[in-house]
């Protein structure tokens, strides 16, 4: 079970600590994405040497594989992938999402989120396909991308599979609508997870461990009238946290009106998560509007592709790929403390992405990641000093 506080308030934004039995989370924090229990390229070490305070891994991947009774065997999530620090899972609702509707919308991940800026970044629309899952109201079906095999979650076996992986805090199932269902679909969808979400209680009454807690999920798309629905209904049962999930809408003007309905609606004393966001003006914003904690594949992603993150590049990035970076002889950001721009210049990280060199993703995952880290220290700092709204201007200008 987590203790929550909040210690420091800027305007609606605020600072605080989630603590967990594997440890204190200083928040606003970023949670780093492990989807398959493993931050991709790097080591526990690393980790802990940039200063990640928590990862968040998938129900849904660890439930294909490797399974969740080979992980119990082993005594846990935290020991069989060697990280003894705060822990989440995701239910995998999600991942049905873009395996289901979002395979039939021809959105992606990314693109799902916001579809009409989906040609940032390069994540285009794909092509529609067959949907490989089924809802109905006990659970759902869905098809293993791996092998084809069958398999049903319930918002029963969900909390049961995450009890075995046994993260800190964990999600219930719920049903991820598209920015493109309507209203309709999405209400109904919104009713049937929060009808989950009293049966995803009850069951982590009897599975969940002591160590764990159980955070709600609000739904309702980016409809003013199911948002404040949601919220109100899931903010009266009985979670530790809340999280904000589902479609956001189809712009990051929709985003921060779902923002805006959802966030003074939700109980203060309880940490706030929003799922899937963690671009650099997205983080300010959220926070801003009270978003405690984040999760999002971006940093870690973008690193593997050679694009970096850095203060006052046009959208924080540059390609390292990009020829001008042939001869450049220092580091990626001279003023970042992280091994790779303590030890490594432009110029080679850029020939060991051009040489397809693994150690490329590795030393550009370590810049990312400690980019993020530093990015939410500061922003805690400002929340603590009362000066976030001109480190937010100063940062977005
Ligand atoms: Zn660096």
């Amino acid at each position: 079970m987590l203790d929550f506080r909040v210690t420091a308030r800027d305007g609606n934004a605020r600072a605080g600590e989630i603590v967990t039995r594997h440890g204190t989370v200083l928040t606003p924090a970023f949670v780093t994405v492990g989807t398959l229990a493993s931050v991709k390229s790097l080591a526990p070490r690393d980790l802990e040497n940039i200063g990640t305070q928590i990862i968040i891994a998938n129900t849904y991947h660890l439930h294909l594989q490797p399974g969740e009774d080979i992980i119990a065997e082993a005594g846990g999530l935290h020991r069989f992938m060697g990280w003894d620090g705060p822990l989440m899972t995701d239910s995998g609702g999600f991942q049905i999402f873009s395996h289901g509707a979002g395979k039939e919308h021809g959105v992606g991940k990314i693109a799902s989120i916001f579809p009409e800026e989906s040609t940032r970044g390069g994540h285009l629309r794909k092509k529609p396909g067959k949907s490989l899952v089924t809802v109905d109201e006990e659970g759902v079906d869905f098809i293993s991308y791996l092998d084809g095999s069958k398999h049903r979650f319930t918002p029963e076996n969900v909390i049961e599979v995450q009890a075995k992986i046994g993260a800190d805090i964990i999600l219930p199932l719920d049903e991820c609508t598209s920015p493109l269902h309507d209203e309709q679909y999405t209400r109904s969808a919104m009713e049937r997870t929060h009808r989950w979400a009293v049966r995803a209680l009850e069951a982590f009454s009897r599975y969940g461990k002591s160590h764990q807690s159980l955070f709600g999920i609000v739904q309702g798309g980016a409809f003013e009238g199911l948002r404040k629905k949601s919220v109100e209904f899931i903010s009266q049962l009985g979670f530790r946290g809340l999280a904000i999930g589902g479609s956001l809408g189809k712009s990051k003007d929709d985003m921060h009106k779902v923002l805006e309905w959802t966030l003074p609606c939700l109980p203060d004393h309880k940490p706030r998560h929003l799922l899937g966001i963690g671009e650099v003006d997205n983080i300010f914003q959220a926070v801003k509007r009270g978003i405690d904690t984040f999760d999002c594949v971006t940093p870690t992603r973008l690193a593997r592709t050679g694009t970096l993150l850095v203060k006052n590049a046009p959208t924080h990035r540059i390609h390292i790929l990009n020829s001008r970076f042939r001869q450049e002889h220092e580091p990626i950001q001279p003023s970042c403390r992280c091994y790779t721009c303590l030890n490594f210049s432009r110029a080679y990280l850029r020939h060991l992405f051009a040489a397809r060199e693994p150690l490329a993703m590795a030393l550009a995952t370590i810049h990312n990641l400690s980019f993020m880290e530093r990015l939410m220290a500061q922003i805690r700092s400002s929340i603590i000093d009362g000066t976030f709204t001109q480190l937010m201007a100063q940062w977005l200008s």
